[in-house]
């Protein structure tokens, strides 16, 4: 498979995202994108609700929490990643 360059638009908004992004050292999820990329992919439903479920117990024992949830409640809405974010699970339809 051959990725497509970047348009303009997607390195702006990644530079932004980059940019207003905190540094959470103490990340509980660090190293774990697979398992939080599973809770917003259409993964089948048995493996997407055991993702989540680890997902937000990850979250609840995150020294992280607070500084992850202020991030969150900093973006706009449109903005909000999807799937288990700071203790919550965003704008998945199921
Ligand atoms: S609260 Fe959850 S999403 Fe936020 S940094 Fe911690 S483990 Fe990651």
């Amino acid at each position: 498979m051959v990725n497509a360059p970047a348009d303009a638009n997607t390195l702006e908004l990644l530079a932004e995202l980059a940019a207003s992004t905190p540094r959470l050292d103490l990340a509980a999820c660090r190293g774990q994108w697979e398992l939080f990329d599973s809770t917003r992919v259409r993964a089948g439903r048995h493996v997407l609700e055991q993702g989540r479920a680890e997902a937000l117990g990850i979250c609840a024992q995150c020294p992280a929490l607070a500084a992850c949830g202020e991030w969150l409640e900093s973006l706009p809405r449109r903005r909000r990643p999807k799937g288990v974010v700071a203790g919550r699970l965003i704008a998945c339809k199921f």
